[in-house]
């Protein structure tokens, strides 16, 4: 077998920042840097940033380039994977930006791009606690809802880099109209905003809470964290608005479950920093509903990656991850 590279650059480029890192097949961090972005910025300063960010944490860790087996680029927004090209990016102000063939150019290395939910699962899979499998979901509660979903060792992309959308499965087929253009999505059940709608619903119609005084009677200041913090505090409100939300997600990962059946589900997002009573709610649905079989072949965990999830997704893309033991 030859040598392989032992490195590869993961970037992280968000709306407000970018973060570059090189990052070694164990997932340590050899070094990182991030540098501002902005909206107003042309899309060809920021690629220039990042490529001078590629440089200084090359530099900072003596590392040369030709240690590096790629660079991976996590971001949001709609992206071609095949062009390494980002489509669309409300929070960058960017469209048909080809930034894989900028720092491909540059660095003289591969170049892939990979969006947010997918890195998560990446991360997750390469150098997270779920790394034993092959068969593992990373799923995001946050503003909005996601999934990043590894089946048989692949991650699932889509001929559009689109899959994955989670969020805007149909609960009920005569629900609320969602943005997408369907209808009762889980993503108006389940996610942060979802969760703080109705609690000022419930507010507005008298309900009593200790989000009442939290929000120091400025009901719009409440979100999901809030609800979350009051839920593990015993307030009522928020512990049946999570438990409501936690029934609904519930029913979407029954249908995730059928659809992949996968051994790990990992969970990371905002809200799911105060998810217990949301997980344990989804987990007796689960249990009620799924095909028994493949609900106990199922784990639930909370992720326990940090900020540089981001950038270890990204890198991640360049490492086998741990494969099933096989004996030949
Ligand atoms: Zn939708």
């Amino acid at each position: 077998m030859t040598q392989e590279k032992p490195y590869a650059i993961g970037i992280d480029l968000g709306g407000t920042k970018v973060i570059a890192a090189i990052v070694d097949q164990n997932g340590s961090i050899l070094s990182q840097a991030n540098a501002p972005t902005q909206k107003e910025d042309a899309a060809e300063i920021v690629i220039s940033r990042i490529g001078d960010l590629v440089s200084s944490v090359l530099a900072d860790s003596g590392v040369g380039i030709s240690q590096i087996r790629g660079i991976g680029i996590a971001t949001a927004g709609i992206i071609d994977t095949n062009r390494q090209m980002v489509i669309f990016a409300s929070n960058l102000n960017w469209s048909d930006v080809a930034i894989g063939d900028k720092l491909g150019q540059r660095f003289g290395v591969p170049v892939q791009l990979i969006n947010d939910a997918n890195s998560a699962a990446v991360a997750e899979w390469a150098f997270g606690s779920a790394s034993g499998t092959d068969d593992l979901i990373y799923v995001t509660v946050s503003t909005g809802v996601g999934a990043g979903i590894i089946s048989g060792g692949r991650l699932i992309t889509g001929i559009g880099d689109s899959a994955g959308e989670f969020g805007h499965i149909s609960l009920d087929p005569e629900g609320p109209l969602c943005a997408c253009g369907n209808r009762g999505c889980l993503e108006n059940y389940v996610s942060g905003l979802a969760l703080a709608k109705m609690a000022q619903e419930q507010l507005q119609a008298g309900a009593e809470s200790s989000l009442r005084t939290v929000c120091e009677g400025e009901l719009g200041r409440i979100t999901a964290k809030e609800i979350g913090e009051q839920a593990e505090s015993g307030d009522p409100l928020s512990i049946s608005l999570m438990k409501q939300a936690g029934y609904y997600l519930g029913v979407g990962l029954t249908n995730l479950i059928h659809l992949f059946n996968p051994q790990v589900i990992v969970f990371g997002g905002g809200v799911m920093k105060n998810g217990r009573i949301l997980l344990e709610e989804a987990e007796r649905v689960i249990r009620q509903r799924c095909i028994s079989r493949m609900a106990s072949q199922a784990t639930f965990q909370f992720t326990t990656m940090g900020a540089e999830a981001g950038v270890l997704g990204a890198a991640g893309l360049y490492f086998p991850a741990a494969r099933k033991q096989v004996a030949v």
